[in-house]
């Protein structure tokens, strides 16, 4: 590790809360009840196994460099040019390469405590300094969410970026257009303002407002995407971003040439024509996160407001017996210590039978970890 860059040196490698191929190995596919990656249980539209079955034809050729079809199918969805889209390897790999583009060592980035844990990995990796915002009170209406008054507070003359999340993962928290609006126009316009919208399909509470209709009157503010959560698609890996397309010529100079695969490209163009499949799991979510909510209140839970697949649940106590015993039968949670919410767990919104599982194993718990 002394040879690592000093940046990298105080990092530690991804943790995925579980070794997930052994739980799967132990209870099956069947018995495990996973909720701790904010899948889609649902799974994409149809029209991404049959692409991909095309692309099974052409595996020895790269695939399009420059991702061109999928870029198009974008724009057209988005009603922006071509030259305001990138392409990653999940939107993960563009907010690391968003870091190592904009920001350095002698500069400074800042993010919302509970913000998204690869803002600070992609703060750390550049050799830049973190700046933490303080998030909003627990005990209010929008409890640990972003303070957009504190991040703007939070800059300072060496920012370059500032990362935040809408919602937020792992809060699922939001913050509404005329609240998005104001602060946009208070962000000094040398500072690049990543909206990070993974969940934004899944939104829809009435005052929620994507930052997608405010990057052509603010060159400074760059929404990512990706296809792993409403999209259904996190195993192929895709995200992108949309933003001033210098912006976007500037990343290009690092990005992989192929950093997005040929089934993978293929699989998103055809998703992005099912609208249908796409509404149809998001209503799904809507429901069943409505109904997993009440029923974890009705266990005198504390319950974030979430417009997301998931929910950050507050058990009052240390959670980390209750989620071993959790483990102990097959149900997958996230652990939060590590986000500084020891008494949290976090808990994707699955199908009703995952849900109906979750629930079940969760009053034996509760009754018996005490
Ligand atoms: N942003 C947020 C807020 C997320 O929750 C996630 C996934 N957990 C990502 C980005 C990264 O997703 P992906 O790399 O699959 O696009």
């Amino acid at each position: 590790a002394a040879r690592a860059s000093a940046g990298v040196r105080g990092l530690k490698a991804y943790d995925p809360g579980h070794d997930l191929v052994a739980f799967r190995r132990r209870f099956g596919n069947d018995v495990l009840v996973e909720l701790g990656s904010n899948e889609n249980p649902y799974g994409p539209s149809p029209r991404a196994a049959a692409a991909i079955m095309a692309q099974l034809e052409v595996l020895h050729r790269y695939p399009d460099p420059l991702g061109g079809d999928l870029k198009r199918a974008l724009a057209a969805k988005h009603g922006v040019g071509v030259d305001r889209l990138m392409l990653g390897n999940g939107s993960h790999e563009l907010l690391m390469l968003l870091g190592q583009v904009f920001a350095g060592p002698g500069t400074d980035v800042v993010f919302s405590r509970h913000g998204f844990a690869v803002f600070a990995l992609a703060t750390q990796a550049a050799g830049a300094t973190m700046r933490i915002a303080a998030p909003l009170p627990r005990d209010g209406a929008m409890p640990l969410g972003h303070d957009l008054d504190a991040l703007l507070e939070a800059i300072t003359a060496d920012t370059r970026l500032l990362f935040v999340a809408n919602p937020n993962n792992p809060t699922g928290t939001w913050f509404g257009g005329e609240a998005l609006d104001a602060f946009i126009e208070r962000v000094p316009p040398e500072v690049i303002v990543v909206v990070d919208e993974a969940y934004a399909e899944m939104a829809d509470a009435p005052d929620y407002a994507s930052a997608l209709g405010r990057i052509e009157r603010h060159p400074n503010v760059v929404v990512t995407r990706t296809f792993s959560k409403a999209y259904g698609l996190a195993g192929l890996r895709v995200g992108y971003l949309v933003a001033a397309p210098g912006l976007v010529a500037v990343m290009e100079r690092l990005r992989e040439s192929f950093n997005v695969n040929g089934p993978a490209l293929a699989a998103c163009e055809a998703v992005l024509d099912d609208e249908a499949h796409l509404r149809m799991a998001c209503r799904r979510n809507a429901e069943q996160r409505e109904a997993l909510v009440d029923a974890l209140k009705a266990r005198g839970l504390e319950v974030f407001p979430s417009q997301t697949n998931f929910v950050l649940v507050g058990f009052g106590r240390e959670a980390a017996p209750i989620e071993r015993a959790l483990t102990d039968r097959g149900v997958i949670l996230r652990p939060m210590g590590g986000y500084g919410l020891p008494d949290c767990l976090r808990i994707s919104v699955g199908n009703p039978d995952e849900n109906a599982r979750l629930l079940a194993a969760l009053d034996e718990v509760l009754h018996e970890v005490r």
